[in-house]
């Protein structure tokens, strides 16, 4: 994605932005013993194979062929992983006026459980390389293979793992489509934010079932390059304070230390932001995060360089790992 803002404006936009987001669902601390319980093994080569896979589509920028047939695979995938699946079916219009023809694809787990997480990344990648160093390659559509496809990959290899053995929760996977098409660096128009997120923005006020809840909701937004930095984002500590803690911690103990940094990130607009206030449950990102450079992201970010290249097993592995264990952890 998108944009960061530094701290000082972060406090200041936080509290326009963010109303009516519930505190009150967010987990108790875990204090309590519980029985051991079987983590799955996140298999990295498996979520690798998923995001060489959607990239080997093409750019999936709505619209276009490409697009279409990565959503296809999308929903079948989860499908063949057992899921039950839905696919939402929208025409969104781009900040320039463009109709956009969109899905958002939802895999559930467990969908008559009660208590349920909502993890989510998008799976559409940017149409623009705005970023890149050469200006005539900035209008042409990015792989997005960290932009996009890493999250995706993460998540399929989670609903792989799901379907031989399901956790305690019910949890629902969120493939947002039209994240990364908002106003590019080089147009003339203003960004108003608004711009980003149109498949979340969706969701949020037409939840793929009535009333649509879960406890709390765990974004993933470029969570697959070689050394990665997870700082802790400033609305996922704001909204969901004890489970940043929660999974920072978790990864520690697991030995991810150096990718889950323990330390305050900038604020970051991201699909996170509508599931908060839209439909109140707390989120966290796990984003890649740069803090020395001054865009926020690393270098490769909205640029033709976030390509397979970029994507390691490690990060895969960081990220998988992490979350398979907070989430068969709950009860
Ligand atoms: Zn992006």
């Amino acid at each position: 994605m998108i944009k960061f803002y530094p701290l000082l404006l972060a406090l200041a936009l936080a509290s326009c932005a963010h109303k009516g987001a519930g505190r009150a669902a967010e987990t108790a601390a875990a204090g309590e013993t519980v029985a051991a319980v079987h983590v799955p093994d996140f298999q990295a080569d498996s979520a690798y194979r998923f995001v060489d896979e959607q990239v080997a589509f093409g750019p999936r920028v709505p619209n276009t062929p490409a697009h279409k047939a990565c959503g296809d695979f999308l929903a079948a995938t989860l499908k063949r992983f057992g899921a039950q699946v839905y696919v939402q079916q929208m025409t969104l219009t781009a900040y320039n006026g463009t109709k956009l023809d969109c899905r958002n694809i939802i895999g559930s787990y467990k969908p008559a459980a009660r208590k349920r997480v909502l993890l989510f990344a998008h799976w559409d990648s940017r149409p623009y390389a705005d970023n890149d160093s050469d200006p005539k390659e900035q209008r042409k559509p990015i792989d997005g293979a960290d932009d996009g496809a890493s999250g995706v990959g993460v998540l399929l290899e989670m609903a792989r793992l799901m379907d031989k053995q399901a956790p305690d929760v019910g949890v629902d996977i969120l493939f947002t489509d039209a994240e990364d098409y908002g106003v590019p660096s080089f147009s003339s128009q203003r960004d108003d934010d608004n711009s980003w997120c149109l498949g979340t923005q969706f969701w949020a006020r037409n939840p793929h079932t009535p009333n649509y809840h879960a406890q709390y909701g765990i974004l993933l937004d470029m969570v697959g390059a070689k050394n990665a930095t997870f700082y802790k984002e400033y609305t996922s500590q704001a909204q969901a304070p004890s489970l940043v803690e929660k999974i920072w911690d978790t990864a520690r103990n697991l030995g991810y230390g150096n990718f889950f940094i323990d330390a305050d990130g900038g604020s970051i607009v991201d699909d996170h932001l509508y599931v908060i206030s839209g439909r109140g449950i707390p989120c966290v990102d796990i984003i890649n995060y740069a803090p020395d450079n001054k865009r926020g992201f690393a270098d490769y970010w909205h640029t033709h360089a976030d390509n397979m290249q970029i994507i390691s097993r490690e990060t895969l592995k960081a990220v998988g790992q992490t979350l398979l264990n907070v989430i068969y952890k709950e009860r």
